[in-house]
């Protein structure tokens, strides 16, 4: 890694480093939710919700963190692997979970480990996904160090996720959609470039198919309005219908 101990972290960088994909994927942050967002029925913004409103300071883009690299996979198969992750988020969309999906896999693109949300389902709340694909990953492999190992999640992570990921000292994070109320890598802060750390990730990038993610969770939070009762664990969704066509 390029910072060792005690090491002195870069300049913190903000702005879209000019790609549309990533652009696509730059949802609203909670500082720029303006009143006329659409609302969770606690009143907080829709997770992955794209902007309803002008934003308010601005391009959101400007509070993504800059400066990483993109990670070493080749478009095709960038997408193939958030495809794989997002049918993970589609699984827990069925078992009434908030749907996020994620896989742990080499630099070439070799799946280890996939895992979707199950926080209700396990009674653990943090049995996000990301921290289920990579204890998978771990067990699997007989180490606790991801070290040269990437992480595909739908969501942008939250700062737990991010640090299990930061001290397994895994080599990079590819997302999909913005997450404005919990995303650790640039939403709500950027965990990777705290002062201190003696890992960060060395690639990152977000944005990739990000529009199914949150559609997704549009979709998600729309049926649950819909239909309260809806029984968590049941293979069927909100009026009985399967889910297996769900984007
Ligand atoms: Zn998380």
């Amino acid at each position: 890694m390029a910072f060792g101990h005690g090491g002195m972290p870069p300049p913190i960088e903000k702005g879209c480093p000019g790609n549309p994909a990533l652009s696509r994927g730059c949802f609203m942050m909670s500082k720029n939710i303006p009143d006329t967002a659409k609302k969770e029925e606690d009143g907080s913004p829709v997770v992955g919700a794209p902007p309803t409103g002008k934003a308010v300071g601005g391009d959101p883009c400007e509070v993504m963190p800059a400066g990483l690299p993109k990670g070493p996979f080749p478009d095709k198969l960038k997408e193939s692997l958030m495809r794989a992750a997002l049918a993970e988020a589609r699984a827990a969309f069925r078992e009434s979970e908030i749907p996020a999906g994620a896989l742990v896999c080499t630099l070439g693109g070799e799946v280890l480990a996939r895992a979707h949300n199950r926080v209700i389902g396990l009674s653990d709340p943090s049995a996000h996904a990301e921290i289920l694909a990579l204890r998978e990953a771990s067990r699997l492999i007989g180490n606790h160090r991801l070290t040269g190992l990437a992480l595909f999640s739908t969501l942008e992570p939250c700062p737990m996720c991010l640090s299990c990921a930061l001290q397994s000292r895994l080599e990079g994070i590819v997302y999909g959609a913005r997450e404005p109320k919990w995303g650790a890598l640039g939403s709500v802060l950027d965990l990777n470039s705290l002062p201190g750390l003696n890992h960060r990730l060395s690639f990152l990038e977000g944005g990739v198919l990000a529009e199914e993610s949150a559609l997704l969770m549009r979709d998600f939070f729309k049926a649950r309005r819909k239909n309260p009762a809806w029984d968590p664990g049941s293979p069927l969704g909100p009026n009985g219908a399967s889910q297996d066509g769900v984007k």
